[in-house]
């Protein structure tokens, strides 16, 4: 499956590094390391990839990262622990 975020790339453009799109326009503002461009770029695809699925504890709808991503953020850091106070 291709996704328009398949196209992105992260490139080197005269001052910095960007996120760019396949015609080579940077879509994000300047990263002074690649690294951090690189992130930018993870962080893009994976809110491109997530949907709103209902948790499987609580039942509330959140945005899931993907199949992997089934509880929300307040019951993912619940302590369910039969010991936690
Ligand atoms: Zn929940």
């Amino acid at each position: 499956m291709t996704t328009a975020t398949d196209t992105l790339a992260v490139d080197h453009l005269g001052n910095g590094w960007y996120v760019v799109d396949a015609s080579g326009d940077p879509v994000t503002g300047r990263y002074s390391f690649r690294a951090e461009a690189e992130i930018r770029l993870d962080k893009i695809r994976r809110r491109a990839a997530s949907k709103v699925r209902p948790c499987l504890s609580c039942g509330t709808r959140f945005a899931s990262e993907g199949p992997h991503n089934r509880l929300c953020t307040p019951c993912r850091r619940a302590d369910l622990s039969p010991w936690a106070p």
